[in-house]
């Protein structure tokens, strides 16, 4: 799948489990994989702690 970002290609393990952070090699941004159907899609890592709100 492709970094949001800035469009790198970032590599899911074949033995990742949801929950996961993956981080993009070219920019460094961290995400999150979560479950999607039979495949993995990937959100924003949350911040440590709490959330900040919008
Ligand atoms: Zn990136």
């Amino acid at each position: 799948m492709n970094c949001p970002e800035c469009d790198g290609e970032i590599r899911v393990p074949d033995d990742a489990i949801e929950g996961e952070i993956v981080t993009c090699p070219d920019c460094g941004a961290s995400y999150e994989l979560v479950k999607s159907n039979d495949r993995f899609d990937i959100k924003p890592a949350q911040a440590v702690g709490e959330d900040w709100g919008e």
